[in-house]
């Protein structure tokens, strides 16, 4: 260890399919970002779902889990293959990443949707509409509809089947996941949009409430309210006037796939899971594409977005996530691409080698 560094714990879970390829790489940019801000990472690189089912035999290996839980932040690659699919239920590669999620609390889940100025062609909009989107969405992950009790199908007075879901948010709950969206969106452009369905739903009137209650806290940042009915055309119709936007599980849900697509490209995108204490859980938001795992080809950007997530989110390190931030983007304008952004005229180049493309990047700006 060098005097006066920083020093973390980083839990490494490569996972399965094209996770171990895009893992290796956004390491290694990780940890060189890191050193030119004085950070030092321990890593500690542990297997998980598939790779765990064929090694130990269970999803979430015990040592697994607890070298997550007593790190400072985890880096996931991806989870599941064909080759578990008939498995079953509690023996699937996915239940590893329910069993963290729910085990580490983590509530708060943000996932960016950015049109770089380089990949506008990549998006579903059109070129003036998709130009400039750069928006957050937090999106609350362990409560609501998902999870409220009583849930089930079962057997009314009339002998017939009905199916029942319940929305329960608790004042805390909302409260926890409006703070982390009033940070986030002083940490950007200090623009935060509230969605909810508060014409109709009980659960969004008491949300719709909270998150304004807290507004006076965070003067800096202007509020504003949205039906989710409206947020979902908004989106298409005009996405750049969003910055951040904070939302319930299972308007979450849809509303940040819905952004993914403006974005048009999965290998582009990370994601951030963010508890109350303890480490958080950053991986990109694409699975583990068998089709192309073992073959060099996977776009490593989203696990390196994550790593930078990471920094910034998890560490609070965000000096070193804009040297990562910034180095994706000197990659991409020297016109390197992976084969899902490529483009005519572009250098297309497979995963090992964006990746140390985005590393001289990073190295370059000392
Ligand atoms: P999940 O594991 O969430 O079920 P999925 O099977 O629905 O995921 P992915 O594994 O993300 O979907 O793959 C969807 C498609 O996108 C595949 O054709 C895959 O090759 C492609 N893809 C996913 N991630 C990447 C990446 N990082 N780089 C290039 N292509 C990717
Ligand atoms: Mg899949």
């Amino acid at each position: 260890a060098s005097p006066g560094k920083k020093r973390y714990n980083i839990a490494l879970l490569p996972g399965d399919g094209i996770g171990p390829e895009v893992i290796s790489v956004a390491k290694n940019v990780l940890q060189k970002a890191g050193s030119l801000e004085g950070l030092e990472f321990d890593f500690q690189e542990m297997p998980v779902g598939g790779a765990a089912l064929d090694l130990v035999g269970v999803p979430m290996p015990e040592e697994t889990f607890t070298a997550a839980k007593q790190s400072d932040a985890i880096l996931l690659g991806a989870i599941g293959g064909y080759k578990w699919d008939k498995n079953e239920k509690h023996l699937r590669p996915e239940m590893a990443l329910f069993y963290l999620r729910r085990d580490l609390k983590v509530f708060a889940n943000l996932r960016p949707a950015t049109v770089l100025p380089q990949l506008v062609d990549a998006s579903t909009l059109k070129k003036e509409v998709a130009e400039g989107v750069d928006m957050m969405i937090v999106r609350e992950l362990t409560g609501g509809i998902y999870f409220g009790e009583p849930r089930g199908i079962k057997i009314n007075e009339n002998g017939e089947e009905v199916g029942i879901s319940t929305e329960i948010y608790a004042a805390h709950e909302i409260d926890r996941i409006a703070r982390v969206a009033f940070e986030t969106a002083r940490k950007r452009r200090g623009k935060l949009c509230s969605v909810d369905k508060a014409n109709v739903l009980d659960a969004s009137i008491l949300w719709r409430k909270r998150v304004t209650a807290l507004a006076s806290e965070y003067p800096d940042v202007e509020l504003s309210h949205m039906y989710v009915d409206n947020a979902a055309m908004q989106l298409i119709r005009d996405p750049k006037q969003f910055d951040t936007i904070v939302t319930n599980n299972i308007f979450g849900d849809i509303l940040s796939d819905e952004a993914s697509m403006i974005t048009g490209s999965i290998g582009m995108l990370p994601s951030a899971s963010l508890g109350e204490s303890g480490p958080g859980l950053f991986e990109p938001i694409h699975g583990s594409a068998p089709d192309i795992a073992g073959q060099d080809k996977a776009n490593p950007l989203a696990t390196i977005l994550s790593a930078a997530m990471l920094l910034k989110y998890g560490l609070g390190e965000e000096k070193a996530a804009k040297r990562i931030e910034d180095a994706v983007v000197d990659a991409l304008n020297k016109g390197f691409r992976t084969g899902d952004i490529y483009s005519p005229g572009n250098k297309l180049v497979g995963c090992k080698e964006m990746g140390e493309e985005v590393l001289k990047s990073v190295e370059s700006k000392v």
